[in-house]
């Protein structure tokens, strides 16, 4: 089957192969649209079974930051790589520079950034090919670095405009949370949501991540094929895509999705399976926007820290009116959310032509 041809394909404006023999680096860079700005998105270095299932995971990765760009207001269209080698082998430096040199030939036209897999560090190797990258170390601690504290806070700022869209909550005393994930987001929205008072359930595979949240913020670890369904108000997935689907719908708890994973439906319509439910579903590409909105400042400099976590201050009202129009038109969030973003990219996209 032809690229064009995937179902996946949703216009994208390039695809690039690319391999290195020096290095034997094998990545693909999806551009989906460039209507906005230069498609910006993450590696992602994965052990694919197949070069077939590297091009759907990429294709599907760049529209989905089409949208989250679109969504957080940035200057940025959508584009994705994916390297295919496993990240748990030994990572040289000589790959993420050959991996450089394939960004700079783009000339621009996508900017890349650390994702799952790869590291700030490895940006840094990047980084000695091409000025097309953004999420450096060595911007930690000032604007940019490590983009997880940003996507928590702004995950937890739309967690509590979800709570009070849908619980009538303005505070988060006694609201009981399950967190899926305790990594680099999830500790940090747990510690956000431990500061005012959430009653905490979490689980992770690695039981060192629950036994910290359990010490440090009192929150309750459970087993982690039973945080999907455990008793709470609100459940923050923050670990794995696509565990809201047919079968974990129906068992569901939760009043209120509000989390940082990527692609928590595992189909749209599981979305309208949410809604009928009565369950409000916070769309995860507008509610975890804050790390792009970070890789945004920090690429363009001169922005202050203060300056990032105001235009992360925007997330909860942006999801407000998602959730207004939810209502208003009876329809599920993620598809309002969707055609907002596609309206969006259309009008960016008429303008150019025009
Ligand atoms: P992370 O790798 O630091 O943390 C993920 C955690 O989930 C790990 O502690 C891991 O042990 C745990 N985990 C894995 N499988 C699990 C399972 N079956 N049940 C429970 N826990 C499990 O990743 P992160 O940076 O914290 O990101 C979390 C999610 O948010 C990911 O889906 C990521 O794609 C998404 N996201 C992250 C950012 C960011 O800035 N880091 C931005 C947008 C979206």
């Amino acid at each position: 089957m032809s690229v064009f041809e995937m179902p996946e394909f949703d216009r994208h404006e390039e695809v690039v192969f690319h391999q290195d023999p020096g290095t034997n680096l094998r990545a693909i860079v999806a551009i989906h649209s460039t209507a906005l700005g230069p498609a910006a998105g993450g590696c992602r270095m994965w052990s694919y079974g197949s070069c077939n299932e590297a091009l759907t995971d990429v294709l599907r990765l760049a529209r989905g930051m089409s949208y989250k760009n679109a969504m957080a207001g940035l200057a940025f269209g959508g584009g994705k790589a994916v390297i295919i080698a496993d990240p748990k082998r030994p990572k040289t430096p000589e790959l993420f520079e050959a991996f450089g040199r394939f960004v700079d030939s783009l000339g621009g036209r996508y900017i890349t950034a650390e994702d799952l897999g790869t590291t700030t560090a490895d940006m840094e190797s990047v980084a000695r090919r091409t000025r097309y990258v953004s999420g450096l170390a060595r911007h930690a601690g000032d604007v940019g670095g490590d983009p997880g504290p940003k996507t928590a806070l702004g995950v937890y700022l739309g967690l509590k405009a979800a709570a009070k869209f849908r619980l009538g909550r303005a505070d988060l005393q006694d609201v009981s949370v399950a967190v899926q994930g305790i990594g680099g987001v999830g500790y940090r929205l747990a510690q956000y949501l431990a500061a005012e008072g959430a009653r905490l359930y979490v689980a992770d595979v690695r039981a060192a991540a629950t036994e910290r949240a359990a010490d440090e913020f009192g929150a309750i670890p459970v087993a982690i094929e039973k945080i999907l369904t455990q008793e709470a108000e609100i459940f923050a997935p923050c670990a794995l895509g696509a565990i809201l689907n047919a079968q974990s719908i129906p068992r569901l708890k939760a009043k209120v999705i509000a989390g940082a994973a990527n692609n928590q439906l595992a189909l749209d319509r599981d979305g309208a399976a949410l809604h009928a439910a009565g369950v409000l579903y916070a769309p995860d590409y507008v509610i975890n926007a804050g790390g792009i909105i970070n890789v945004f400042h920090e690429y363009y400099g001169a922005s202050s820290e203060s300056q990032v976590s105001a235009a992360i201050a925007l997330i909860p009202a942006r999801l407000a009116d998602i959730f207004e129009r939810s209502r208003r038109e009876n329809r599920p969030t993620n598809q309002v959310a969707d055609e907002l973003a596609r309206a969006r990219i259309e009008v960016a996209q008429r303008r150019l032509v025009a």
